[in-house]
């Protein structure tokens, strides 16, 4: 039944994604995971066409696979390409923008095979990677694009949202997150891709291993051997919300986003950023009086945002997420952030 209902929910995801129809896909912990586990794929497969079989021979005297992401990429992306062996400094990073998008202009002139590593879902602003621009650099060349969308990825299960995310299906591989938007428990990574095989090549537990049947066995195509069925919340969700649920959990999200931006505008803050998606950057005046409204806040404890860094000073991250916040509850948490702003004494 595992295995049924892992084929039932790829075929559900793939869909409701908008992925090309023969996307492979497996589950692990989280995005974490999820992108490491397609960059180390990615890894062995521009290896292998240049000769290399990373699986036998390591990484140890192996030729040179530039490495490409953008300058706003989340920290756990650093985090996997060190664990892949290819290293969290050996990058090029490219230069985002305001928004934090990666400006496929300043690709830099690199000849392939080259891993590219590009974000649906800036952790701030919720911004998405020119797909297009940096899919015609890498057509260009050759390589591998690969996708960290935790959270962004479900934008295109939204028809209000698809400008935001053209071009993301002529990447290679996808991360993302089913503990995030999708709102099932914590240990739900889907990592998706573009050509099953290329994930044999890695993590077939034996050497040379075909499979022996059609059904997909997840110890074949995942670092995991034994593991939970995590298809199962997944599938319990999707049968669910349907198509449009989800369609609609992610525009209440981002309409959640938009009202509270607009609160929070008309009270003096500063919004960051344009509210594209479901998170909003906030600023009361600067970086010390956004700390002193954070801590405020959370000490309030009817809402609960955290600070991050943004241009060089502290701002406030409200991040809508929970398939529960209605627009009431949007405006109501927008309200209690400008009582507390008024209670800090800026704006
Ligand atoms: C949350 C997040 C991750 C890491 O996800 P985990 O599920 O915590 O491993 C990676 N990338 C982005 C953009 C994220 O928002």
């Amino acid at each position: 039944m595992g295995a049924k209902l892992h084929d039932v929910v790829r075929r559900w995801l793939v869909e409701l994604l908008h992925l090309p129809a023969e996307t492979g896909m497996a589950f692990v912990t989280g995005a974490t995971v999820a992108n490491a586990s397609r960059l180390a794929a990615a890894r062995d497969a521009l290896l292998a066409g240049v000769g290399w079989d990373v699986q036998e021979s390591g990484l140890f005297g192996a030729p040179d696979i530039p490495v490409v992401i953008g300058e706003r990429a989340h920290s756990t992306l650093s985090k996997s390409l060190g664990l892949v062996g290819l290293g969290r400094s050996r990058v090029h990073v490219v230069p985002a923008d305001d928004q934090g998008r990666l400006r496929s202009e300043l690709l830099p002139d690199l000849d392939g095979p080259v891993l590219v590593c590009a974000q649906a879902g800036e952790v701030n602003t919720g911004a998405f990677d020119p797909f297009d621009g940096i899919a015609d650099w890498l057509a260009e060349r050759s390589g591998w694009l690969h996708v960290d969308g935790a959270f962004g990825l479900w934008a295109r299960a939204d028809p209000n949202r698809a400008d935001l995310v053209a071009g993301l299906d002529r990447a290679d591989s996808w991360a993302t997150d089913g503990h995030k938007w999708l709102n099932v428990t914590y240990d739900c990574g889907v990592a998706f891709v573009r050509r099953l095989a290329d994930l044999r090549r890695t993590f077939a537990a034996v050497a040379g291993y075909l499979p022996a049947s059609e059904s997909f066995e997840a110890m074949h195509h995942t670092p995991q051997s034994s593991q939970r069925a995590r298809q199962i919340e997944v599938w319990s969700v999707l049968r669910t919300l349907g198509r449009d649920g989800v369609a609609a959990l992610v525009t209440t999200a981002c309409d959640g986003a938009a009202l509270i931006a607009d609160r929070l505008r008309a009270a003096g803050l500063t919004v960051l950023n344009d509210v594209v998606l479901n998170q909003v950057l906030v600023r009361l005046d600067d970086g010390p009086t956004t700390e002193r409204l954070i801590a405020a806040i959370q000490a309030d404890g009817r809402v609960w945002c955290g600070p991050t860094q943004w241009q060089g000073a502290t701002a406030m991250r409200i991040s809508v997420s929970s398939w529960r916040t209605t627009l009431d509850d949007a405006a109501h948490a927008a309200d209690v952030i400008v009582a507390c702003a008024g209670r800090v004494g800026g704006g």
